[in-house]
């Protein structure tokens, strides 16, 4: 982590105080909401990915199974699970985890999950509603870090905001939220000429690119915040390679305050991920007694 001038704004506390509302709301529910995680095939990372989020549910006091599919799973019967938990009333929120074995389109899977229990926030109604600025479940990641950005006291309305990054998971779905925030928002990506030129016009730099070290100082407004979400595995003379962000560890001695990587957005995602589980159950808690 790096040491500069910079205030640290650190993931851990802003995650525990996130789970921490997950847990409290979880509570005042009639029932415990149920996250389905649906895994297909043995790929170690998403093994590992969906292990951590059923173990944080538990802590939590939610209720989750993972449904593991084998490597030979069809479109259609994906598609059959999909629907079986769309309508089950015990199950609040679904995730699919990505990648999927390569015969399997993603695409049709995530069309697939009813958007009310569309917890990754990446169904196009949901996407939709939050470019409309309409209620709904957003992505995990931009949402987190618009907690963390709360839980620290950073100001986003009225500040000129900055995202380096679009695509459909991080970047556009962000530059609608701070949108939404009342921040004034400009998003860049791989054709944005002269990048610093735009990014020294931040006062809240967000960095999702996937290239290490892309930000260097001077590209950064002095006293500027910067979120780094990029998480990039750079080699070591050990051969064991370590993490970085896409912002140079310098910026440290240039931006009022910094997002560590690891440790800043990415334990976010996760209690997010718990939150929307949260806010599923209770918008569908609220439409049985409406309805
Ligand atoms: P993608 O590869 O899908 O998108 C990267 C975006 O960055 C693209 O829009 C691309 O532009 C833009 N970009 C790449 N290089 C440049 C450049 N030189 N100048 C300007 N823009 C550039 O990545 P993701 O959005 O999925 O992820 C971004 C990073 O965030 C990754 O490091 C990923 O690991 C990390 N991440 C971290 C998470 C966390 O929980 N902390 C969660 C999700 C992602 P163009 O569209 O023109 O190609």
């Amino acid at each position: 982590m790096t040491q500069g001038t910079a205030r640290v704004l650190s993931g851990p506390p802003a995650a525990a105080a996130l789970l921490d509302e997950a847990r409290r709301r979880a509570g005042r529910l009639p029932a415990v909401p149920h996250l389905a995680l649906v895994r297909v095939g043995e790929d170690p990372a998403s093994v590992s990915y969906v292990r951590g989020k059923a173990k944080k549910a538990a802590e939590v006091g939610l209720s989750s199974h993972v449904h593991a599919l084998p490597d030979t799973t069809t479109q259609a019967d994906l598609l059959a699970l999909i629907d079986q938990l769309n309508a089950d009333p015990a199950v609040s929120g679904i995730l699919v985890q990505l990648p999927l074995p390569a015969h399997l389109d993603p695409a049709p899977a995530l069309l697939a999950v009813h958007p009310a229990k569309d917890v990754d926030g990446l169904h196009p109604a949901n996407t939709g509603a939050l470019w409309n600025g309409h209620p709904g479940l957003r992505p995990c990641t931009p949402a987190g870090i618009m907690a963390l950005l709360a839980h620290h006291g950073v100001p986003v309305r009225g500040v000129r905001a900055v995202v380096v990054g679009r695509s459909a998971l991080v970047g556009r779905p962000l530059a609608g939220l701070l949108l939404n925030a009342d921040a004034t928002v400009t998003l860049a990506h791989g054709a944005t000429p002269d990048l610093g030129q735009v990014t020294r016009e931040a006062d809240l730099l967000i960095v999702a690119a996937g290239q290490a070290h892309l930000i260097t100082p001077d590209m950064i407004k002095p006293g500027a915040t910067v979120v780094d979400v990029g998480i990039n595995r750079v080699p070591t003379e050990d051969g064991k390679g370590r993490l970085t962000g896409d912002v140079h560890p310098g910026a440290a001695q240039v931006a009022g305050a910094l997002t560590p990587v690891p440790g800043g957005v990415g334990p976010m995602t996760v209690a997010q991920l718990l939150m929307n589980t949260v806010i599923a159950a209770e918008r569908q808690h609220d439409q049985l007694l409406t309805s």
